[in-house]
Parts: structure tokens; C-alpha cells; sequence
């Protein structure tokens, strides 16, 4: 068990899923949370990293963050988020294995396994194909994050683990229709037409790719419980294991939000990926399951994004 007056900190803490282990470990009554914005300190940089591990000296590290987005800004920004997200992890693992972090939890993406791969898609099949193009650079960069703390563990002996979260959704998300996942963009198309009085809706792709979709809150519950729980090489699958098709996502989010929408399905848009749902045996077998039900995650959501200020949120960046 983590200490309560451990010195832990959040990388990422501004993100979606920093903030909600923020939110958890502040609720699980840990006193000593540390914290840095990206003025504070360029994750990138590693002396600059060094410095900042060395004067703070973190017990425990939680590593969220990166660069992330959507299909579109995935598919559009290649550059940015591989090599964002490779020096963001370098530099935190680097500097956590030199300044004596006593555990590590890195988190990646479903993204990492191959467009192909079975389903429900369990860990053995990290590197067993080639991989989905509109997320290729992060998924890149996703993996090596994962070898990276396997290969610390292997030579130094670092207890760095990897959990993979399925698809998130929650209070703190992007709701940046550039560079957002589907959960937001469609709660704000939603939003905005009905304020608009706007009939159609547009949705990209053709509707029948198939997601899986955790509530982050959910996440920061199991990133707690693996810190607690799990200390193996081998990252471990994050999800609730029940998929649905983007169009029934959106008849959810219609009914939620503006039940008179017709929903219009833009072709030309890509899908991405068929089919991503994770084996989460595992994690389960540990003891952990997800609390929260798809409708009533989004509705929380909803009614957060409902108490914001919605001129921020429309014109936030990437997390
Ligand atoms: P992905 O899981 O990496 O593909 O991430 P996304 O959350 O961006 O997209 C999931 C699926 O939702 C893809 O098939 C998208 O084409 C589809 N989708 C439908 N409408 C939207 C939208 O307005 N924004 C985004 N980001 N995806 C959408």
C-alpha cells in the first residue's frame, strides 16, 4: 500500500485522466501531491525534469501526461505526437529511476494493438501485426513507453508498471471538435444544435465502428488500485470489456441531449479502427471492476459540461 504521507506525483494533472487521479487520491486522503503546469516545467526537457525531480524528490509517480486527441488530430498531427509523447515518457522515466521513485505507473492507450488484432483484445497481442494508420505515431509512442519501463525494470530493477485504458470520457475532457474524441465532439454537436434549433447532426465515419468507453473517474479508481496492487512487467488491459457501435453512442448522447436530432452520417470522414474492445480478465481476476453504466457516465458528463464555461471549453487545446 502506497503510504498516506507519500510524496506522489501526477504528471499530466491538468488532463483528462490527471485529473481525475487527482480528484481520487485527494478523496483517498493522500496529503503530499505534487503537481508542476507545463509553464512550470517543459515535460520534454530532461534537464529541466532532473531539476524539478531533484528539488521535489516524488515517492510514487503517476505518469499521465502527453500529448493525446482524437481520430482527426491523430491522423493530422503524426509529428507532435510521437515525438511529444516519446520525450514525455523518456524524460519521466528516466528521471524517476535517477532520483529512487519507488513505483512508476505509465499509462498508454488501446491504440497500441494492431488494427487487426482478435476480439476482446488481450495483452499477449501487443505486437502481433501492423498497426491502426490514423493513430500509428501515438501508438508508437505508446509502446516504446511500455518497453521503456520494462526495460528499466529489467536492467535497474525499477517497479514501473503500464496500465492500457480502453476509450475515456468524463468531466475534464476536450471538448475541441479538432482535436476531441467522440464522446465530446458529439455531446457539443448535440448541444449546439439543439441550441440552434439545428435538426441535422453530423456524425463522422459510418456509425458502425465499434468502441468501448470508460468513465475516467472509473480509470483513476483502477490507476490507484494497480499502484496498490500490481507491480508485474507486463502492462495490463483498463476497460469494462462491453463494446457499441458509434451510431448507438450517438442515439445514447440524442436521447440525453436533443432527442429530435437526425442523426447524418459523414462518409468521407475516416472510421479508424473497426473494432476496439479489451480482454480485461486480468484486472478483474485481481479483483477490480469498473462502477459506472455508459448512460449515466455520459449524463455526468453532460451536466459538467452543462456548469462550464462553454466559450472556454469550445476553443480549449489538446490536454
Ligand atoms: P479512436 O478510437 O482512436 O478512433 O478515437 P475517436 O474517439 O476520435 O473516434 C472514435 C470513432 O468515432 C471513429 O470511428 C470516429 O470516426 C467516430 N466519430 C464520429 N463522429 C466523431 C466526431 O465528431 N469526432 C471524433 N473524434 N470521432 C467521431
Amino acid at each position: 500500500m502506497v503510504p498516506s504521507d507519500a510524496r506522489i506525483f501526477v504528471a499530466g494533472h491538468r488532463g483528462l485522466v490527471g485529473s481525475a487521479i487527482l480528484r481520487r487520491l485527494s478523496s483517498a486522503g493522500y496529503e503530499n501531491i505534487l503537481t508542476a503546469t507545463r509553464d512550470q516545467l517543459d515535460l520534454r526537457d530532461q534537464a529541466a525534469v532532473n531539476y524539478w525531480f531533484k528539488a521535489n524528490r516524488p515517492d510514487y509517480v503517476y505518469l499521465a501526461a502527453g500529448t493525446v486527441g482524437g481520430i482527426m488530430a491523430n491522423s493530422t498531427r503524426p509529428a507532435e505526437f510521437l515525438y511529444d509523447n516519446m520525450m514525455i515518457h523518456g524524460t519521466v522515466v528516466h528521471a524517476s529511476h535517477q532520483f529512487d521513485v519507488q513505483k512508476l505507473l505509465y499509462l498508454g492507450s488501446s491504440c497500441i494493438y494492431p488494427r487487426h488484432a482478435t476480439q476482446p483484445i488481450d495483452e499477449d497481442q501487443l505486437l502481433s501485426g501492423p498497426l491502426e494508420p490514423t493513430n500509428e505515431s501515438y501508438a508508437l509512442a505508446k509502446i516504446a513507453g511500455i518497453k521503456l519501463c520494462q526495460s528499466y525494470r529489467t536492467q535497474y530493477g525499477s517497479n514501473f508498471i503500464s496500465a492500457m485504458p480502453t476509450n475515456l470520457y468524463g468531466p475534464g475532457d476536450n471538448f475541441n471538435l479538432e482535436s476531441s474524441h467522440v464522446v465530446p465532439a458529439l455531446m457539443r454537436k448535440f448541444h449546439d444544435a439543439k441550441i440552434a434549433r439545428e435538426p441535422k447532426v453530423e456524425v463522422w465515419g459510418t456509425g458502425s465502428p465499434m468502441r468501448e468507453f470508460l468513465y475516467v473517474d472509473d480509470l483513476a479508481d483502477a490507476c490507484v488500485f494497480l499502484m496498490d496492487n500490481y507491480s508485474e512487467a507486463q502492462h495490463i488491459n483498463v476497460g469494462t470489456g462491453v463494446d457499441l457501435a458509434i451510431a448507438e453512442l450517438a442515439e445514447t448522447l440524442a436521447e440525453i441531449i436533443y432527442p429530435r436530432a437526425e442523426i447524418v452520417f459523414d462518409r468521407s470522414k475516416p472510421d479508424g479502427m473497426p473494432r476496439k474492445v479489451l480482454d480485461v480478465t486480468k484486472l478483474r481476476e485481481l479483483g477490480w471492476s469498473p462502477k459506472h453504466e455508459l448512460r449515466d457516465g455520459l449524463q455526468t458528463t453532460y451536466d459538467w459540461f452543462l456548469s462550464q464555461d462553454l466559450a472556454d471549453l469550445r476553443t480549449a487545446s489538446v490536454a
